[in-house]
């Protein structure tokens, strides 16, 4: 990919967070944040104990595949055990066979994918999220755990930008974004994410894709068994996992959504009027 000036990083955007959804982050059978802060805390921890060179890689490999529970959500995405915290603060994710990690010294030969795949790999992501929204969403969200989950997941970023700027006819600049009200709005939306109360509880579901055993496939919610037409918020539904038991949940879920956008969209018009005064 070409890099311009306006190039937005969306691996490692700013100090308060990053992504490593491709070196396989969120394919743990379990990967709830908890479970994968502690697994990146003691690998992190190892890493600078045991690896001084190139050398010492295949033992820290070694001992992370025997040290951490292997099972996975997809058996054909490879978890790669050389993610890992980059700060001391723990909010920053990424690859710790990085130059910038160790002095210079780019290890990602060792790895599983290779140096080159691992350096030159932009997500889909890159491409189909606009630069607004992009740098929205940069703002909106601050913890790494939520902006991996979010930042690759297109569907649902582009049908709530789409809804919000229906509702208040343009594409709210990126920076009211940035912190009160509007922030927070647009935060409690992506983080259903986590807190969606109809998420599958499927260990093999992850967004809308699911897994059948030999390879992974797209989820769609029935709706003929609900007796219900398909939902103006499918994409949204689909994106959060969504598994609904009848007509009244499916409902219950729209008027959750609708009812976000509305107040976003009333909040918005709101602070708009205040500023045009
Ligand atoms: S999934 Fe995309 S944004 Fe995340 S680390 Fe990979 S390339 Fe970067
Ligand atoms: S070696 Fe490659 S796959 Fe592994 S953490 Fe580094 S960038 Fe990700």
């Amino acid at each position: 990919m070409i890099q311009d000036d306006t190039f937005i990083h969306l691996c490692q955007p700013d100090s308060c967070k990053s992504c490593g959804a491709c070196c396989g982050l969120y394919n743990y059978a379990d990967s709830t944040k908890g479970s994968l802060v502690e697994r990146l805390r003691k690998r992190t921890s190892l890493f600078h104990q045991t690896v001084s060179d190139r050398a010492d890689l295949v033992s820290f490999s070694e001992a992370i595949k025997t040290m951490e529970d292997q099972t996975k959500r997809y058996e054909v995405i490879y978890c790669c055990e050389y993610l890992g915290f980059l700060d001391r603060s723990e909010r920053r994710i990424g690859c710790l066979l990085h130059p910038l990690q160790n002095g210079g010294a780019d290890m990602r030969d060792a790895s599983f994918y290779g140096r080159e795949l691992c350096d030159g790999h932009f997500c889909p992501s890159y491409h189909y999220i606009s630069r607004e929204e992009k740098m929205a969403l940069i703002n909106i969200i601050d913890d790494w755990y939520l902006y991996g989950l979010c930042i690759t997941d297109i569907d649902l970023v582009k049908t709530y930008f789409r809804l919000i700027s229906e509702g208040v006819y343009e594409m709210p600049p990126p920076s009211i974004f940035k912190h009160g009200r509007l922030k927070e709005l647009a935060l409690s939306f992506f983080s259903l994410k986590i807190n969606w109360p109809f998420i599958s509880p499927s260990v093999h579901r992850f967004g809308k894709y699911y897994f059948d055993g030999s390879q992974y496939m797209i989820k769609h919610v029935d709706y003929e068994s609900l007796g219900c037409d398909r939902s103006r918020f499918d994409r949204i539904f689909s994106s959060l996992s969504s598994e609904f038991g009848s007509k009244e949940e499916l409902k219950e879920a729209e008027g959750i959504i609708q009812h976000m956008i509305d107040v976003f969209v009333t909040a918005y018009l709101k602070e708009r009027k205040a500023h045009q005064k």
